[in-house]
């Protein structure tokens, strides 16, 4: 099969299934539109399957679907995390067990173990390169996701640490002291689980995620961490250092020395931990598209590429001006918006999109939305 082209077109090809590409593909086919398959590298919920074994949603769960409210974490019209799974605050495999589930309801088309190495555009076609074959498609929807893309510089000897999106369970680190660089949700879900190990921590950020004044998710600490940080134990055992950037960490005999840019140093026997987020795997299509001054991708109203029509972005990474949709409950509000636009171009009227409006599901108006936004 190496290199085999396939001529015939396939109307959209979706990459990644993770929420952000399962839902989508599920709003496909409530436009109607048939031709169309998920490539996956891994398998379906990868992202979440290879979350730290102790990391649970931020964003509760809850079964409000029967009073037309859709659970936060549902990707799906019908369907709830809280009630598939019976818990408020999932963990990241138990939120895999669910995204499997809702692609076989769906009977959605996803070939697992399908890695996508190249995407280009041809005239009006785009090539999409796997391992093992080239397809050939009318649109692409590029749902990637982050977590498998982490953050890993930033600063001089970066090196040195190791993503918080590398540990696999926190409570099998070995170490009695920890620094955390990066005090958003990942640094101190990391804080929180080694605390309660009674480890001790030293927390460091470059501003103070604890104590944003508003009431964004996107930019400050959600609810679910800042009660977790009011536990006796966090607060015996963690040291926070706020408005403290790091300047560089240095290998030492016996560990590491991490510098704030303020002159201080700090000491740990074990690799500093980097909770400094993601770069995104938007940056293996960023040819693809425009590029914003902060390096997201510009994009149409129809979280379509100003450079490259036909391609489509979904999930976290999607921007538009100052709207960050970077949590589940924001980014699905946009899947109706991409698979009318990739309907209407295939001359597919998706008239069932429309009921996704009543359950808060098709945000195609952004002009509701200010700064301290509720909705999106
Ligand atoms: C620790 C943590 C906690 C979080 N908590 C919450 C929360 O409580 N609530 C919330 O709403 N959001 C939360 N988020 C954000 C949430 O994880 C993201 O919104 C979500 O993972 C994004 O979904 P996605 O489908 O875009 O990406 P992913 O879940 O990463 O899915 C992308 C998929 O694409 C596949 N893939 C990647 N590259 C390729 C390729 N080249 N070819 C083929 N397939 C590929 C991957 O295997 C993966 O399955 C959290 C994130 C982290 C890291």
């Amino acid at each position: 099969m190496s290199g085999k082209a396939y001529e015939c077109s396939i109307d959209v090809v979706v990459i990644g299934a993770g929420a952000a590409g399962v839902g989508v593909a599920v709003a496909l086919k409530h436009a109607g539109v048939e031709n169309f398959i998920v490539l996956e590298r891994s398998s379906v919920g990868a992202s979440f399957a290879a979350w730290p074994e102790e990391t649970r949603f931020i964003t509760p769960s809850f079964a409000s679907n029967s009073i037309g409210m859709l659970d936060l974490n549902s990707i799906a019209i019908g369907v709830s995390p809280a009630f598939s799974l019976e818990v408020e605050h999932p963990t990241g495999k138990e939120y895999a067990s669910h995204l499997r589930g809702v692609a076989q309801f769906f009977e959605l088309p996803v070939r697992e173990q399908v890695d996508v190495l190249r995407v280009t555009k041809v005239g009006d076609v785009f090539r999409v390169d796997t391992g093992e074959e080239t397809l050939r498609a009318k649109h692409v929807i590029w749902a990637a996701g982050e977590f498998q893309y982490p953050r890993l510089r930033g600063f001089s000897g970066s090196e040195f640490c190791r993503h918080t999106a590398s540990v696999a369970s926190y409570q099998d680190l070995p170490g009695e002291e920890f620094i955390i660089i990066g005090g958003y949700e990942s640094g101190v879900d990391a804080a929180y689980h080694l605390a309660y190990c009674d480890k001790r921590v030293q927390l460091f950020d470059a501003g103070c995620p604890w104590k944003d004044e508003s009431s964004d998710p996107s930019i400050a600490l959600s609810t679910y961490s800042l009660e977790r940080m009011r536990e006796d134990w966090f607060e015996k055992q963690v040291e926070l250092f706020a408005h403290t950037p790091v300047a560089s960490v240095l290998q030492v005999d016996g560990g590491f020395k991490v510098k704030a840019i303020d002159g201080r140093v700090f000491g740990t026997k074990v690799p500093p931990l980097l909770a400094g987020g993601f770069d995104g795997s938007h940056k293996l299509v960023a040819d693809l598209f425009e590029q914003r001054e902060d390096g997201f991708p510009v994009l149409s109203e129809h979280d379509e590429s100003t450079v490259a029509s036909g391609l489509f972005l979904c999930g976290p990474a999607v921007r538009h001006e100052n709207h960050v949709f970077c949590f589940i409950y924001k980014y699905r509000q946009r899947f109706a918006v991409v698979a009318k636009a990739i309907a209407t171009s295939l001359g597919l009227p998706a008239a069932e999109l429309e009921t996704y409006r009543r359950w808060g599901m098709y945000l195609d108006d952004l002009s509701c939305c200010g700064e301290e936004c509720a909705t999106c």
